[in-house]
């Protein structure tokens, strides 16, 4: 699927665009009519399951800097799924570039007809029709004893503090391409104790209940097993934290991080930068666990994604993205 052409906008919206069109014509010093922006787009893949990344290629000439611009995906009944900032990458030796955006489909999203919007500067400039794809998830029931009862349910600052120190980092959109993909899986075993997007069950030692999605894959592997990084990136956090554990996040892309919780050991330190493989510690329990397992889980703007999406496919396709958008 390739949009192609000019903006496709309503009566409404093409007021305000010239509008924006005269600003921005008076800022930059040129002349532009809204018919004359001419935007190109491409989207892989284009029927996305629930859980899965989309990334979206994007050329248009005379509108500027790529940080202004945003995809939102919204589903059929107009409600926001999720939303991500566009980041440059280069395509040629030239210095030829695309304004890209990767985009995570929920795991909660309803197969079906939804859209993408491209807004610039909050206004919606252009929209791609895609169709989520069906699928299904498994489901668990955790027994937790009581020690993991408390992890979980007990207020604490401490644990607050760092739930906000979290949410900063991934919530995070920077500018640094550190790798385009695929990634690897970060341990070799294949024994997993829970999947993405498994509807949980936790059911806590007084006998009360709560409903949970799993954000990520469980490896269960013996304590001590090396852990290595999914693919190159900034170690953008890596310490201990109450219920995840010891544990290591990897800034990849623009608003794009791996996760790594309940490490036995952590053995890099923050702000290094690691190569695709490098061992990043040993797994083990630590945190909020039942047992020794690796807990490996990809943000992409701030919504869990199916790692096995990235480890299927590049996320960056520069090749695929320019020929569709061609
Ligand atoms: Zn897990």
């Amino acid at each position: 699927m390739v949009y192609s052409g000019m903006v496709m906008i309503t009566k409404g919206t093409i007021r305000k665009f010239v509008g924006l069109m005269l600003v921005l014509g008076q800022c930059f010093g040129v002349t532009m009519l809204y018919a004359k922006v001419p935007v190109k787009l491409a989207l892989i893949p284009e029927n996305p399951r629930p859980g899965e990344p989309v990334t979206l290629g994007m050329t248009v000439e005379t509108l500027g800097d790529e940080a202004l611009f945003q995809a939102v995906l919204t589903n059929a009944q107009g409600q926001r799924l999720s939303k991500a900032s566009f980041f440059n990458l280069t395509v040629d030796k030239e210095g030829a570039s695309l304004k890209v955006a990767i985009l995570a489909v929920p795991s909660t999203a309803r197969p079906g007809s939804a859209s993408i919007q491209v807004e610039h500067e909050g206004r919606s400039i252009v929209k791609i029709d895609l169709t989520i794809a069906n699928r299904s998830f498994g489901s668990e029931e955790i027994p937790l004893d009581q020690a993991n009862t408390d992890l979980r349910t007990l207020q604490d600052p401490q644990k607050t503090a760092e739930a906000v120190v979290l949410w900063g980092i991934l919530s995070r959109t920077g500018t640094a391409v550190y790798t385009s993909g695929p990634f690897t899986a970060p341990v070799t075993s294949t024994r997993r104790t829970s999947f993405f997007g498994d509807r949980r069950i936790f059911m806590y030692a007084d006998g009360s209940r709560a409903a949970s999605i799993h954000a990520g894959i469980d490896y269960g592997v013996p304590r001590g097993t090396e852990v290595r990084a999914c693919a190159a990136g900034k170690v953008v956090l890596a310490r201990s934290r109450i219920v995840t554990g010891n544990s290591v996040i990897i800034e990849h892309l623009p608003g794009i991080y791996s996760l790594y919780y309940h490490l036995d050991h952590i053995t890099v330190p923050e702000g290094v930068m690691v190569s695709g493989g490098t061992v990043l510690g040993q797994s083990g329990a630590t945190g909020l666990a039942t047992g020794p397992h690796l807990h490996w889980e990809i943000r992409v703007a701030g919504e869990n994604t199916d790692p096995d999406a990235f480890v299927s496919r590049p996320i960056l396709d520069k090749d695929a993205l320019l020929g569709k958008i061609n």
